[in-house]
């Protein structure tokens, strides 16, 4: 458990506001994807009330951080600007409901608690962020850029690994 462990639901009731810088070396999931562990993210996170009254956690992580190219195998720095808004519910069972009456692909429905981890949000959004097939834009030597491919929703994706 991190110093940034929250009460979720009453983080959002009292629409409290979070805000940190995280070194990339601290996370080690994110550590593990990254082609070395400098650099740092910085993150903030806004509590409030979808508009059916639900408890709503707004969150931006923004940093950059080293991966290698999988076309030229060199190592580029990748910019990370993601933001998620996540509606809070009290269980899988509510996720589920939840997810398919409001049917908005602009926000995710996570299970909150009273104990949740706010670098474990930060550093789920900054995993979702990275593109599966990390490659410059322009090698260096000059290859052709391949366009990207349209993504899934970050937490859909994650869903889907836990699966
Ligand atoms: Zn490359």
């Amino acid at each position: 458990m991190s110093a940034y462990t929250i009460n979720a639901f009453e983080f959002c009731r009292l629409a409290e506001s979070a805000t940190g810088t995280t070194p990339v070396a601290e996370l080690p999931r994110l550590c593990a994807d990254v082609h070395d562990n400098k650099g740092e993210l910085t993150w903030s996170f806004q509590g409030g009330r979808h508009s059916e009254g639900l408890a709503q956690l707004s969150l931006a992580v923004s940093g950059e951080v080293s991966l290698v190219c999988q076309r030229c195998l060199t190592p580029f720095n990748q910019s990370i600007n993601a933001h998620s808004r996540l509606v809070l519910v009290a269980d899988e069972e509510q996720a589920e409901e939840v997810e398919q009456r409001l049917d908005d692909e602009n926000l995710d429905v996570i299970v909150g608690s009273a104990v949740m981890d706010l670098l474990v949000l930060v550093e789920d959004e900054a995993l979702l962020s990275l593109p599966l097939s990390p490659r410059h834009d322009v090698c260096p030597k000059g290859a052709q850029a391949v366009g990207d491919s349209k993504r899934e929703s970050p937490f859909a994706v994650l869903k889907k690994l836990k699966e």
